[in-house]
């Protein structure tokens, strides 16, 4: 990595929604552009990079169970969502001459690569941006969880969380003025206070693999990149 740079591989999940924009519904192109151009900015200060995307924008599990399906079927739909988050992201990328490979956790042969951990190291050693779909394979699990999974299968050094705000806050800074940011917070903290950065599952993983949690806002401009250098506004949970 280039001088100043505190990270050798990184992880970067960034949620669905983030990817809406102004929608209710489905993909912001031009969203999708500027987050591929983070990635971008990253990959070029040495850093290798692997990303896994939400898929809360087209489909959550959770909520097709709740009006009847089976959560299993509905959670399945909900991992096929990420599959074509991905693929916009791959397109994104590859549009800017970044060299991505997407690997899903559910066989996919026609569409992209089978998740095979060795297999995907390689490719980011390579300078290529591994995209995770399909989350973890499992119905019941989340993309956050699958995000931690693979930073700790990928021997990441952090894991990063693209959020609509700069960090984790005391309340929730769009409706409470005063709210403050956290510079640092333990993971069991982020556990017993029930703050909403990832799930309970993700952040346990995090803690037992020992790779910090970094949460900054992916629509600032230059954001991920600063971050990877330790500048900028985000909030550690390590
Ligand atoms: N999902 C799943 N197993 C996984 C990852 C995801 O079953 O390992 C399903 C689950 O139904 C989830 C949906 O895929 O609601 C979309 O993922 P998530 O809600 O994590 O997306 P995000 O909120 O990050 O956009």
């Amino acid at each position: 990595p280039a001088d100043g740079i505190r990270f050798k591989r990184v992880l970067l999940k960034v949620s669905g929604e983030a990817l809406m924009g102004q929608r209710d519904y489905g993909l912001d192109p031009e969203v999708v552009n500027r987050v591929a151009n983070e990635v971008k900015a990253v990959i070029e200060l040495g850093v290798q990079v692997s990303l896994v995307i939400g898929g809360g924008n087209i489909f959550r599990g959770v909520k097709g169970a709740a009006s009847g399906m089976e959560r299993a079927s509905a959670d399945y739909i909900g991992m096929l969502a990420t599959v074509m988050n991905a693929l916009s992201m791959q397109s994104a990328l590859e549009r800017m001459g970044v060299a991505t490979r997407v690997q899903s956790a559910i066989p996919m042969s026609s569409v992209c690569e089978p998740y095979i951990r060795r297999r995907a190291i390689r490719h980011m050693e390579k300078g290529r941006v591994v995209i995770f779909a399909a989350g973890t394979g499992n119905p019941f699990f989340t993309t956050d969880t699958a995000a931690a999974l693979r930073a700790s299968e990928m021997g990441c050094d952090a894991l990063l969380k693209g959020t609509q705000v700069d960090g984790v806050y005391t309340a929730d800074p769009k409706k409470v003025k005063d709210a403050e940011r956290y510079e640092r917070l333990g993971y069991l903290e982020v556990l017993s206070k029930d703050l909403q950065v990832m799930d309970a599952s993700a952040i346990s993983l995090a803690r037992e693999s020992r790779i910090p949690i970094l949460v900054f806002s992916i629509h600032t401009p230059g954001a991920f990149a600063e971050v990877m250098q330790g500048r900028g506004k985000f909030t550690i949970i390590n």
